[in-house]
């Protein structure tokens, strides 16, 4: 099959799995904090969106209206043909996934207000590129909400501050965002690099399953000190209390300037829809997080 086609074909179809169904590890962790959670009105809140999960699974239809801003990350083989023609099959899926599945539109011009229609806009979907060795060319979709969106944040704190700082700038971020991105989260947190190097690596970091941990046994132990301050909060599922804040703390980081210590918090809702697919250089597909359901 020509490559731009097998590749919007593969685009299309893990962007309808990522929207339709939320990945194993994300529903497990809902399940147990359905079954540990205290609180009545969070345990309500809970069992309202494992409800709404098993609608959209058994509907096929997308697990919460707003279908987010579509982010494509391009993991390429150095040896794969056709790469040139990779970005425009994604648009294509985009378009056709907003029609076809359907996907709000949720791509609107800054300027005009204008909405494109199709998801579709300068610069949107967003595409992430990696060029790593060999023949495959891995693609993954992550569809990102608005009210998780309008609460992530970046900043720099004082260097002499160290990770003090940072578990201070995680915990204010998580108590001033409040009810706005639909708890339970998953954060993704990053310092280092620079203002955007930070934020990409944040975002990037809300993939990681909820199973894994940092390779880093210190990172590992940083992620579960924030972890567990978060679920002290109270703020709980959908904001209504609770001790389920957050279903999973990922950090990563980049060295950074001595002078400057930027610190990123990139929020995922309860809906924290992501897909990924590999394409083989024979042709073959293989879904690496979901089956094809249809
Ligand atoms: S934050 Fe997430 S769950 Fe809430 S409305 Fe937006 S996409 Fe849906």
């Amino acid at each position: 099959m020509e490559t731009a086609k097998l590749v919007e074909d593969v685009a299309f179809n893990i962007l309808k799995q990522a929207v339709i169904f939320l990945p194993e590890d994300v529903k497990q962790a809902l399940k147990n904090a359905y079954a540990e959670e205290t609180s009545e009105t969070g345990k309500t809140q809970l069992k309202a969106v494992l409800d709404n999960i098993e609608l959209a699974e058994k509907y096929q239809a997308p697990v919460c209206q707003d279908t987010g801003t579509i982010i494509f990350y391009a993991k390429a083989g150095s040896n794969v043909k056709g790469l040139d023609k990779v970005e425009a099959a994604l648009i294509n899926a985009t378009r056709r996934g907003t029609k076809e599945i359907p996907l709000r539109p949720n791509s609107v011009d800054p300027f005009t207000g204008k909405n494109s229609g199709d998801n579709t806009g300068r610069y949107v979907p967003v595409l992430n590129w990696e060029i790593v060795p060999g023949d495959v060319l891995e693609l993954t979709v992550m569809t990102k909400g608005g009210g998780s969106e309008n609460v992530c944040v970046g900043g720099m704190i004082v260097p002499g501050e160290g990770i003090k700082g940072v578990k201070k700038f995680v915990v204010d971020a998580v108590i001033k965002a409040g009810a706005q991105p639909c708890p339970p989260n998953i954060l993704g947190v990053a310092m280092g690099g620079g203002a955007d190097v930070s934020m990409k690596l944040a975002k990037k970091a809300l993939l990681r399953p909820l199973t894994e941990h940092n390779a880093d046994p210190e990172i590992a132990k940083l992620e579960r000190e924030i972890f567990e301050a978060l679920n002290l909060t109270g703020i709980g599922p959908m904001g209504l209390g609770g001790k389920t804040t957050v279903l999973g703390v990922h950090i990563d980081y980049a060295y950074r300037h001595p002078a400057s210590f930027p610190v990123a918090v990139a929020f995922n809702c309860w809906a924290a829809r992501h897909a990924t697919a590999r394409i083989h250089a024979d042709g073959t597909v293989e879904y690496v997080t979901h089956k094809l359901n249809w």
